[in-house]
């Protein structure tokens, strides 16, 4: 698996800046976090099937992820003009999807985990019928995952400096 990322990495040319392994046992779910996603910050709240409130329970992630025993976690660093820098996030944001994406792919449809919502349909079919079930890219906040904790138990960097952003994927196995 660990070969596989490497040539995702070096394939789709997005560097990814760290990554990291830790046991799913090691992971915090919060239920209260998907009461963040009710504001709706990212603009994808009841526009998604891999987001609330359309995406699946809670519970049934939990235990789906914990049916594997370890996450690989990967991270890519983007540099912003300033902390301000909207369309700076907006763009990393998308690098970082593609990146998560491509790795899917190379995974053989392996269960992904990305930064929000699923980035597989340039627009998502939702409320229609999701278009590639199979391939759909999960949502690490809506799976009630502490990134913050993420990041602590597989020893790589929530935050790495002004005016920079970092986005999360994680990869069960
Ligand atoms: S695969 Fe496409 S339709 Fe299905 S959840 Fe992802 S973006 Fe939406």
């Amino acid at each position: 698996m660990i070969n596989r990322l490497r040539e995702a990495f070096i394939f789709v040319g997005v560097p990814v800046h760290e990554w990291g392994q830790a046991p799913t046992t090691a992971l915090t779910f919060s239920p209260t976090l998907l009461e963040y996603c009710k504001t709706n910050v990212c603009g994808y709240y009841n526009k998604s099937w891999t987001c609330p409130p359309a995406c699946t329970s809670i519970e049934e992630q939990q235990k789906k992820i914990l049916s594997y025993q370890n996450v690989l976690v990967f991270t890519t660093k983007h540099d912003l003009e300033d902390s301000f820098d909207y369309d700076g996030i907006t763009k990393a944001r998308e690098r970082h999807a593609l990146l998560t994406a491509e790795i899917k792919i190379m995974l053989c449809d392996a269960p992904v985990y990305g930064a929000g919502n699923c980035p597989v349909c340039v627009k998502c079919a939702f409320p229609e019928t999701c278009l590639f079930p199979e391939k759909q890219i999960g949502s690490i906040e809506a799976a009630g995952i502490d990134v913050t904790e993420l990041s602590k138990s597989a020893g790589v960097a929530y935050n790495n400096g002004e005016n920079t952003v970092t986005f999360f994927t994680m990869v069960l196995c």
